[in-house]
């Protein structure tokens, strides 16, 4: 168990910005995460817990305290029947290797959520989903150090206060859970029709009528190729904004002087509204800032990409940017979907 020090923590985010890490180590057992928080409790530093850092934005004066970063690797096939089978995952596996693998044995339930960046043992905090698809769909239970108590246990998927994108490991329990495993119950049942849309118009346009889970993957793979950048390639974190919510009184107010408004209604009866439309409007598509170094991408104005930024400070310049201009035209307040960290 190495605890190395004053480390450069953009290595630590797919954006590539931010400060340095008072201390930074890797947690390859369940032990050695226990090891490392209690370290960091003896010493009263703050701790957290990352995978590969893709919904992560360090900010430049760094983070005061432990970094621990999940690799506790491991897959087990825990049963499998006529129906399904069921899985468990260690934590620091990467999530899409792992999708991968589930579709090579003809397991079914994983294949919209390939190609998400990151580890299994992140996918719960935010209840990764794509294409009508999200983990809270598969999840059984999410075992966890509570670091609170120091106790290992499960949370099962009842008790993880699942959302859109969220989770009680995001909101009410915000760093008390430091997951090490998850399980999965897949199932055998073959993809069918009718799909999210933009797989609809996939399968048209390229004249596909029998969907295998592997066809499912191979279009998820292109229609996400075309839209989002490789972040092993390109500095970003997916989508920068989250689709902001608003009253129906306003959403109509914009309708009326943009016909062409992005949105969806919500189950309580406000709107949503396509955060990537509101950014096109206000002008912020396929966007070079030669100020701040920083961009948004061609394929999706929802995504910022930094092309020559050294500082989260740029980052945010350019968020302002964005977020101001959009107030402006519409009266919406962007939030941004990274985690802004410490
Ligand atoms: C190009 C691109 C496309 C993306 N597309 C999607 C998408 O379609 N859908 C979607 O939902 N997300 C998407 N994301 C966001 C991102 O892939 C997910 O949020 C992913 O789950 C993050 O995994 P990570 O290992 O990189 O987590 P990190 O960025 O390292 O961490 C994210 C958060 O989880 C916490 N965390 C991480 N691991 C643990 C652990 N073991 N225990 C406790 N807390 C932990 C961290 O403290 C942090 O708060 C995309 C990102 C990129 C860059």
């Amino acid at each position: 168990m190495k605890i190395l020090e004053n480390v450069d923590l953009s290595a630590y985010s797919t954006m590539r910005l931010g400060g340095k890490a008072r201390y930074l180590s890797e947690a390859s057992s369940d032990q050695e995460l226990l090891r490392l928080v209690e370290w960091a409790k003896s010493k009263k530093q703050p701790f957290i817990v990352i995978g590969q850092g893709s919904n992560i934005v360090w900010r430049d004066e760094g983070f005061e305290g432990l970094v621990i970063v999940n690799k506790i690797l491991g897959r087990k096939v825990l049963g499998e029947d006529s129906s399904g089978a069921t899985i468990r995952l260690g934590a620091g596996e990467n999530w899409d290797e792992v999708v991968a693998w589930t579709i090579e044995h003809d397991w079914g339930g994983l294949e919209l959520l390939s190609k998400i960046p990151g580890t299994v043992g992140a996918a719960p905090i935010q209840n990764i989903g794509a294409y009508g698809q999200e983990l809270s769909l598969v999840l059984v239970e999410a075992e966890a150090l509570d670091t609170k108590t120091m106790a290992f246990g499960a949370v099962v998927n009842d008790a993880c206060n699942f959302g859109y994108r969220t989770s009680r490991f995001k909101t009410t329990d915000k760093g008390r859970y430091a997951i090490t495993a998850v399980t999965l119950k897949l199932n055998k049942d073959q993809p069918k029709p009718p799909f999210y849309e933009s797989l609809e118009e996939y399968f048209k346009d390229n004249g596909i009528t029998s969907y295998t889970r592997q066809v499912v993957r191979d279009a998820v793979a292109a229609i996400r190729s075309a839209k989002l950048p490789d972040p092993s390639a390109v500095n970003n974190n997916g989508s920068f904004f989250i689709n902001p919510v608003v009253g129906k009184e306003l959403a109509d107010k914009i309708a009326s002087r943009y016909p062409d408004i992005v949105s969806w209604p919500t189950d309580d009866g406000q709107v949503k509204l396509s955060a990537g439309w509101l950014i096109e409007q206000a002008g912020f598509k396929d966007i070079h800032d030669p100020a701040t170094g920083m961009a948004t991408w061609k394929g999706s104005a929802l995504v910022m990409v930094n092309e020559r930024a050294s500082k989260t400070a740029d980052l945010l310049a350019f968020k302002k940017k964005i977020v101001d201009k959009v107030n402006a035209m519409f009266g919406v307040n962007l939030q941004q979907e990274p985690e802004l960290l410490p």
